[in-house]
């Protein structure tokens, strides 16, 4: 039998596409790097790239503000599969430059002491290890496999596991309340912990996680009410009510987000007027609480609300500069949180100016609205100064834990 020259061809070409296709079939299942999985819960929104075999790209989507071009990114938090052993090479990088009070950001991820990335083999012991910030800002690492699977995150994760064992474990406890106050924009549950008597001559309402990216605060929020439990097994405190709200931005932290609510709201803005509670239930239950406080003669005498940046101060509200008492109070307070809050960073005050509009930030409402002293903590996410280290979650517990202990010794003065 005879074959026309023409169908030979055909036939040899249609061979080549099989062959080709077998061995490229191959070369993939031979790839060190498997696959990227962040399809779990805090797991980051990213998009990946394997540039040769271990070469590895990861590029963050942001979330973004409603009504504003606000948007940002700085979580991310995804497992390597990997053969154990693997050498990899990764960069991470954000997809679009942030935008913050509606300015495109021009500096991120370049601070002196790096920017540290997490790892985990197991997801609860974090390892830190500290990233070099590319010429493009793109941050590079680089390790080698210890197993067949790994996560990396931008700080120790605090996700809904973790909080759902911390209220397992003070549920029906002595001195511990856990109440519902609402729903979060996506129908999960915001939980308020009451500890001690309202009738108490203070009340001090603490906030955590507020942006999903920040779990130092629930960290924090954790060392804090471990020394709460003891404190009332020990009978001590009894002059101080604390209303805790350990997880704010419970939706963002389950999508892993950054720093906005589904419904693109800023849960540290806005602050300055009454909330909707449709498009912003998690602020409008923490408002309705200091409305009721107030109205039932339980007004607070401090609300703190904790987060994560890159540089690490007390934000106190906008005051007049000639307000005496004001300052005595904050400067008790410093001395006190350098001496037992394992406090190292700055109080950064703000004196009002004629000229200038404050930020609507929760320290600057609630006192321009209710009188009530408040500040923004902010934990660096990068660097503890005064332990001189990488930040990790047993020395951000022992913070929350000396916190306690500095508001009992402010409030007995
Ligand atoms: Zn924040």
């Amino acid at each position: 039998m005879k074959f026309p020259v023409r169908k030979t061809a055909i036939l040899i070409f249609l061979l080549f596409i099989l062959l080709y296709n077998n061995i490229s079939g191959k070369e993939i299942d031979k790839l060190k790097i498997k696959f990227i999985d962040y399809y779990y819960e805090n797991g980051s929104p990213l998009l990946w790239e394997i540039r040769n075999d271990t070469l590895l790209r990861i590029s963050l989507l942001p979330d973004y503000q409603s009504t504003t071009l606000n948007r940002q990114t700085d979580h991310w938090n995804f497992r390597i599969i990997a053969e154990p052993g693997t050498r990899i090479r990764l960069t991470i990088e954000k997809m679009l430059p942030d935008i913050y009070n509606g300015k495109p950001a021009s500096d991120w991820w370049n601070y002196p002491k790096g920017i540290p990335c997490y790892l985990s083999y197991d997801y609860c012991e974090w390892i830190p290890l500290t990233t070099r910030t590319l010429r493009g800002k793109e941050l590079y690492l680089d390790f080698t496999m210890k197993g067949a699977e790994v996560y990396l995150t931008r700080l120790p994760v605090y996700s809904l596991k973790n909080l759902n064992s911390m209220l397992a474990a003070i549920q029906g406890r002595k001195g511990f309340e856990i109440i519902t106050a609402g729903k979060t924009t996506e129908g999960r549950k915001i939980e308020f912990i009451r500890s001690g008597d309202r009738n108490v001559k203070f009340t001090v309402v603490i906030r955590a996680r507020a942006h999903p990216w920040e779990p130092g605060g629930n960290w924090v929020m954790e060392g804090f009410i471990n020394e709460l439990i003891k404190a009332r097994a020990d009978n001590r405190l009894k002059d101080l009510c604390f209303y805790l709200i350990p997880m704010a931005g419970k939706d963002g932290v389950a999508r892993g987000m950054t720093r906005f609510t589904p419904s693109g709201m800023d849960l540290n803005r806005g602050w300055d007027k009454d909330f909707d509670p449709v498009l912003c239930p998690e602020n409008y239950v923490l408002d309705s609480l200091l409305k009721d406080l107030i109205a039932s003669g339980h007004k607070p005498s401090l609300v703190i609300d904790l987060h994560n940046d890159d540089k690490g101060d007390i934000h106190l509200a906008v005051r007049d500069k000639g307000d005496v008492k004001f300052r005595n109070d904050m400067q008790q307070l410093e001395k006190l949180m350098r001496e037992k809050g394992l406090f190292s960073e700055d109080f950064r005050y703000q004196w009002r100016d004629a000229n200038q509009t404050s930020v609507s930030t929760i320290e600057n409402g609630i006192l321009l609205r209710y009188g009530i002293e408040a500040f923004t903590y902010e934990l660096n996410a990068n660097w503890l100064k005064g332990q001189g280290m990488i930040p990790s979650a047993m020395e951000w517990k022992k913070m929350g834990a000396g916190l306690l202990n500095v508001l009992s010794e402010y409030f007995s003065r």
